[in-house]
């Protein structure tokens, strides 16, 4: 197996589809949003980013199953079976595919499902792979059907079918291709059909991070970032960066920021929640938008149901935005319901904004969500 650590970015920000771009701008005008923030982001991440096992923090289960699966490819001297990772953004899928490759000793590619738009891309990719590379495709629930219907025979016998010539006289020949691994993301595994699903030998799913695993990740940061934090500034940067290592990181760089202008560049408890106060993220992890949700669907509708459409005109923003960018959170929280008549505040979300429910008002989640 090669020792080569070749690293390739096949996509650009230009090749994204007007979705993923969206979630980018969003991001950058977001100190809380899962997805990368552009170009700056991606170069501060990779510098963040976990090189072996060892390093990586948390998610003890999927971290054992995975080292079992690497080691006894390495005895067998054979590439690594084709694996999957799932879960929502900016938990660690492509730093796991990157520690794949690292503990393999083989190349790494990265691509994405949305960049390869024809067979012909894919193609190229396979073909010029090298043995016991690892292919990473991100998103590839969002594989063109025809690409993905060349990666069967790929990942299946390591053949390449391809269609050469059109109309009658069109022929098929079948390529041999190096012998690859195949690591796949997705935030949405209901979408990867199940053909492509049942081709991967093991399937990672990641879940959102506990607090102190939070924690442990924002003081390796710290120390990257040569910035000095203490226990209790680790921990109110962890409590407010929604279970996601990405919006932890993030957190991390912007109270350094206020830590440098307003302080001696050193991070403690009254730091940490004076810069994210400042930055407009609360204890929970909440931003202004996701505050005027609760706002709206509390002060000014009293807790009554609200339509997508409305709530979204009352915050100022697009019912796309509202529906994947701030509800999976305040759902996840137990801040909001939804119900076949429209949005609900829960009785947490009333007490987080600081008001108390209209007495007689059926509220939201009285018997299941009020946990804290
Ligand atoms: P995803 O591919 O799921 O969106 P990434 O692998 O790009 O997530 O992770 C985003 C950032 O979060 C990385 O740059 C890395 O610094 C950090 N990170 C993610 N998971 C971990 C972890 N388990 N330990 C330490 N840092 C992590």
């Amino acid at each position: 197996m090669s020792s080569r650590a070749r690293r390739e970015v096949l996509s650009t920000n230009e090749d994204a589809t007007t979705e993923g771009a969206g979630a980018e701008a969003d991001a950058e005008a977001r100190l809380v949003a899962p997805v990368v923030a552009g170009g700056v982001e991606e170069i501060e991440e990779a510098g963040l980013r976990p090189r072996s096992l060892h390093e990586f923090v948390g998610q003890a289960q999927l971290v054992e199953h995975l080292g079992i699966v690497l080691q006894a490819a390495r005895q067998r001297q054979q590439p690594v079976d084709h694996l999957l990772f799932a879960g929502p953004p900016g938990l660690g899928k492509t730093s796991l595919a990157g520690i794949v490759a690292a503990e393999m000793g083989s190349g790494f590619r990265i691509t994405s499902g949305p960049v390869l738009t024809r067979a012909g891309d894919l193609a190229a990719l396979l073909t010029d792979l090298q043995d016991g590379d690892v292919l990473f495709i991100d998103e590839i629930h969002r594989l063109h059907r025809s690409v993905e219907e060349m990666l069967y025979s790929a990942m299946e016998d390591a053949k390449l079918d391809i269609l050469i010539g059109k109309g009658p006289t069109a022929r098929s020949i079948r390529l041999d291709l190096p012998k690859f691994t195949l690591v796949g993301a997705t935030t949405r595994t209901g979408l990867v059909s199940g053909p492509l699903r049942d081709r991967f030998g093991f399937v990672g799913r990641l879940d959102l991070y506990e607090p102190a695993d939070l924690r442990a990740i924002v003081e390796r940061s710290a120390r990257i970032l040569h910035v000095q934090v203490d226990d209790e500034g680790a921990t109110r940067i962890s409590e407010r960066a929604r279970g996601t290592p990405r919006v932890a990181n993030r957190l991390l760089r912007r109270v350094r920021d206020f830590a440098e202008v307003r302080g001696d560049g050193s991070i403690n408890g009254a730091t940490a929640s004076e810069g994210l106060d400042l930055f407009g993220v609360d204890q929970l992890g909440l931003d202004k938008v996701d505050r005027a949700i609760l706002m709206t669907l509390c002060d000014r509708f009293e807790g009554h149901p609200v339509g997508l459409t409305t709530l979204a005109q009352c915050v100022g923003e697009e019912s796309d935005t509202i529906e994947d960018a701030y509800e999976p959170f305040l759902l996840q929280c137990g801040l909001i319901q939804r119900t076949a008549r429209g949005r609900v505040p829960t009785l947490r979300a009333w007490s987080h904004v600081g008001l108390t429910p209209p007495s007689g008002l059926p509220v939201g989640g009285t018997s299941t969500l009020f946990n804290s």
